[in-house]
């Protein structure tokens, strides 16, 4: 089987590995010895690769991944200190990370620096000690087949390479030495189990009755439900709950005919001020956008995210980014009624002066400081590679988020009774 292969695997779901190391340890080398193509330009002159170079591709055993080549983490000057950022917020997309280190000069303070980075963030990483073939004796000499795959032993690194962590690889990509045997440590490192959190199983009982309000209205996409729906309404057939779908204007009505009391009910966003209105406040509410808040893990930073309103001012940048590319329809959420509602809610710090961007889809912006605050969607299409990576951006740049759901039940005062129903036990 080719190593390339054009698959339409969208990037999101692919492993992404990053190489990163000082300049001249042969990352791009590497890259292209793992590959089996020459995907990154190699040469002898020092930080030839000076910005992230992303490449999807087909890696056995691992299948579709996305390899990052990186600029030297030790590059210097104005412009090298810029790049060595890009290299660090790169981590932020990476599943798995390769730390290319000079067999023949051991690991370096930029070494030890990057592994605390790769800790701090829970990134599993391998140390691949390149160039081993200029190491004496037992390294260069050992046929490809017979040399260990993650252990130190046969070897002769120097002595200061011997405490940075169990997994570690001598390889040569000059060579050839070990390189199956680092795709195959890449993949073992990549197969970790991330715990799937649910979307709203373990709030539900067999049988319990939850209500789904689903406006049908000019932004709706025509003739099938979204994804947040399909997945939330999946999950309660799942979990043998019963699903009510009603449109809000229905919800009146239809509350007083169920036979029992809902358990939760959950609603579009677009519509919580008008449901809370209407659902009892003995029954649970809470909204799409908030479940999968919760479900890709971060329910408490963007609750937090939406008490910046109160202290937003005049002429503050605020971005709206969306996850996927629908067609905007007039009287958008995104970009009509969200901005309208901010406005009003923050016009007596603001006087209505802010200034709204948007994105969708893919784009993020890198250099998030000009924002004061970003407003993000549920981001049912991202995976949570994405969605951890633009809250790691925001994170690291210190600039607050929040998501619809919770900006619109935190304007309408209903932000705490949206998010009880985490956090009292289930009755
Ligand atoms: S990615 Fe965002 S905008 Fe697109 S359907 Fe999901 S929640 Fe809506």
């Amino acid at each position: 089987m080719p190593p390339v292969s054009l698959s339409n695997t969208p990037s999101a779901n692919r492993t992404h590995i990053g190489f990163f190391g000082k300049r001249n340890a042969g990352k791009s080398s590497l890259v292209n010895a793992v590959t089996g193509q020459n995907v990154a330009i190699v040469s002898d002159v020092k930080g030839t690769t000076t910005d992230p170079v992303l490449r999807p591709m087909e890696l056995l055993p691992l299948g579709p991944v996305v390899v990052i080549d990186t600029a030297g983490i030790d590059d210097e000057g104005e412009l090298g200190a810029l790049r060595v950022k890009r290299t660090h917020r790169v981590l932020n997309k990476t599943d798995v990370a390769v730390l290319v280190v000079d067999a023949t000069e051991g690991l370096s303070i930029h070494d030890r620096e990057m592994i605390d980075r790769f800790r701090v963030k829970s990134i599993p990483y391998i140390v691949a000690y390149n160039k081993t073939d200029l190491l004496a004796p037992l390294a260069s000499t050992l046929p490809v087949s017979q040399a260990p795959t993650d252990s130190r032993a046969n070897m002769s690194p120097p002595a200061s390479n011997r405490s940075s962590g169990p997994y570690e690889i001598w390889v040569s990509a000059k060579t050839g030495i070990n390189i199956d045997a680092l795709k195959e440590l890449i993949a073992r490192r990549a197969r970790r189990d991330t715990p799937s959190r649910p979307i709203v199983s373990d709030l539900v009982s067999p049988l319990d009755l939850v209500v789904l309000v689903v406006p049908i209205d000019e932004g709706s996409p025509k003739g099938r439900l979204i994804l947040p729906q399909q997945q939330t309404i999946r999950e309660l057939l799942e979990t043998g709950a019963v699903s009510v779908v009603v449109k809000d204007s229905e919800l009146g009505d239809a509350l007083p005919c169920l036979a029992k009391k809902p358990r939760l009910v959950i609603t579009d966003s677009r519509v919580f001020s008008n449901v809370a209105a209407v659902v009892p406040e003995n029954i649970y509410l809470t909204s799409f956008s908030i479940l999968f808040a919760r479900h890709k893990g971060y329910l408490e930073q963007l609750a937090e995210g939406a008490f910046v309103l109160e202290s937003l001012e005049e002429g503050a940048r605020v971005l709206i980014s969306e996850g996927c590319t629908h067609h905007r329809q007039c009287n958008d959420i995104g970009t009509v009624k969200l901005p309208g509602w901010i406005k009003a809610y923050t016009a007596k710090n603001t006087k209505g002066n802010l200034k709204f961007e948007f994105t969708s889809g893919g784009d993020f912006p890198e250099d998030l400081s000009p924002y004061s605050l970003i407003v993000h969607c549920g981001g049912c299409m991202l995976t949570e590679r994405e969605v951890r990576y633009r809250q790691a951006c925001a994170k690291d740049q210190k600039v607050p988020m929040t998501n619809y759901g919770m900006v619109i039940a935190h304007m309408n005062g209903i932000l705490e009774r949206s998010l009880a129903v985490f956090r009292k036990p289930r009755s």
